[in-house]
């Protein structure tokens, strides 16, 4: 299952700087002639393709970009200097659609592909290329053109990277709230009763990875209604499962090491590969506990679980109410999914350097306003 990242930005390329009409004014030289030199162009803004970037969500964060202008010709024969190129660095996959005509501007399908996405303007003419046999004082010069502007939308088609499993009320939802401010659109999604939950969670700039809340893994298995192994279809891309238990039920009666052996039942009955796939237990709503008895109670749940699953997997126990440790708990998953994928896809140290001229910018480094 896809998910539809977006992110709608406006582009302005520099303004190409203005010729100069100047004259030679020197000492003795009763009539110097024309030396006013071009304006320089104004800075052109790019989107380059980077495999290292998963969504757009720096893009939500600072949503305007200019291009610098191009310096005034002046006297002296003296051209303006050009105005630096920016380059916006976006997830290979990403589309770039015209927002005003709805008509795509480019799709980056390759890494380090790099399209221009707004022209900088031209620089205009100094006096001297007016400079003719029958005009050797022209006073004209031409003014820099503006830059282009563009309004883009843009697209990106995501699979979750980290999945959440747990029983209804365990709370999946509520950590998806509590770590994630985006949440992508649905693709093609074919069920309208139960949504999946999803988020992009940030940890830095150009760090962030997508987070699934699958329900019906329970419910759906439990009416046989092959719902559920629909949704375990969907979690098989991911990378982590995050197995959310609620450590202190309201019901006392409900034994939660019993709860949780169950899940994970159920998804080794549906699926083994999913089974296999690196799973890290969260104990939540620890609030719930004292702080006093919080140790005791995760080290018999863990003690336990392990026994009747033979599991041995990362630990954590957070609150996704207070917020409590689900800051580090991100962290963590995502050095684990970097680690994944360096595995797969080994690291280039100069990939930044390789791409040419530009000022390579990452869309959070900017000082644009937040939103
Ligand atoms: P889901 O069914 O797994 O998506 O669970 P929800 O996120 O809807 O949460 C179920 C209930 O548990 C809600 O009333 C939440 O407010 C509550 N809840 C979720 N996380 C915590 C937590 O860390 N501590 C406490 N005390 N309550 C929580
Ligand atoms: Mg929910």
């Amino acid at each position: 299952m896809k998910f539809i990242d977006e992110a709608t930005i406006e582009v302005f390329a520099g303004k190409g700087g203005n010729g100069s009409g100047s004259f030679r004014r020197e000492k003795f030289i009763p009539k110097g002639g024309p030396d006013g030199g071009d304006g320089g162009r104004g800075g052109s803004v790019f989107a380059q393709a980077d495999r290292n970037l998963n969504t757009l969500i720096d893009y939500r964060y600072s949503k305007q970009y200019r291009a610098k202008s191009g310096e005034h010709g002046r006297g002296s024969d003296c051209y303006g200097a050009a105005g630096d190129d920016i380059v916006l660095k976006m997830p290979v996959g990403t589309t770039i659609i015209n927002a005003d005509t709805g008509l795509v501007v480019a799709d980056l399908t390759e890494h380090d592909q790099r399209v221009l996405i707004a022209k900088g303007g031209d620089g205009g003419l100094g006096n001297i290329h007016f400079k003719s046999s029958v005009n050797r004082a022209p006073r004209q010069f031409t003014k820099g053109k503006d830059g282009e502007q563009a309004r883009l939308k843009l697209e990106l088609k995501v699979l979750a990277d980290v999945g959440l499993l747990g029983m209804p009320n365990a709370g999946k939802s509520t950590l998806i709230a509590a770590v994630s401010n985006a949440r992508p659109k649905i693709a093609d999604y074919p069920f309208t009763t139960l949504h999946p939950n999803l988020g992009v969670v940030r940890i830095g700039h150009a760090q962030s990875f997508v987070i699934a809340d699958v329900p019906g893994l329970i419910e759906g298995a439990a009416e046989g209604a092959g719902l559920g192994h629909q949704f375990l279809k969907h979690l098989s891309r991911t990378r982590v499962l995050l197995h959310l238990v609620d450590i202190a039920p309201f019901d006392e009666t409900v034994d939660p090491v019993r709860e949780a052996v169950a899940i994970v039942e159920e998804l080794r009955k549906y699926d083994e590969a999913l089974w296999q796939k690196p799973r890290w237990l969260i104990l939540n709503k620890i609030d719930m506990v004292q702080a006093d008895e919080r140790k005791a109670r995760v080290d018999d749940f863990v003690k336990r679980y392990r026994k009747q699953t033979g599991w041995e997997g990362p630990v954590h126990a957070i609150s996704s109410l207070t917020g409590e440790n689900t800051q580090t708990l991100m962290r963590l998953v995502y050095e684990n999914l970097v680690q994944q994928m360096q595995v797969e896809f080994p690291p280039e140290p100069d990939a930044r350097f390789r791409a040419g001229s530009g000022t390579l910018l990452d869309p959070s480094s900017t000082d644009s306003p937040q939103e």
